[in-house]
């Protein structure tokens, strides 16, 4: 199965490190990219593509505007069945803990293990 992800970052640096770090798995056909610089943002990609295509968001938590978390609970409320992994500068527990309170299916910290990252995709996609 072919992975879409929505990565949302306010940094849009994160743009160019996504497409670089992951340019295998992009070309071999196994994931497609998508970008959003805020939360609000977002929600609009999402709300465009109904059923969404997005499969799997990784998601920034501080964020101007809506944060990381509001978005977690917006799409866990609205797509229940979309996979949300929170990606922070964050790495505690306090922040892991809420985020899966919330309904995070993953969370990881920053800077991203590319190398982690990849075989959690590669695991759902086998899905
Ligand atoms: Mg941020």
């Amino acid at each position: 199965m072919k992975l879409r992800l929505l990565i949302v970052d306010d940094e849009e640096d994160v743009e160019l490190l996504f497409r670089q770090r992951l340019r295998k798995m992009s070309r071999d056909g196994q994931v497609e990219l998508d970008f959003a610089f805020s939360g609000e943002q977002a929600l609009d990609l999402l709300q465009q593509s109904a059923p969404p295509a997005i499969t799997l968001i990784l998601s920034d938590i501080n964020m101007p505007g809506m944060s990381g978390f509001e978005l977690l609970e917006k799409v866990k409320r609205d797509y229940p069945g979309l996979k949300v992994m929170m990606i922070s500068a964050y790495d505690d527990h306090e922040h892991e803990k809420k985020a899966r309170t919330l309904g995070a299916d993953d969370f990881i910290p920053k800077p991203v293990d590319f190398k982690r990252l990849e075989e959690r995709l590669h695991s759902l996609a086998e899905m």
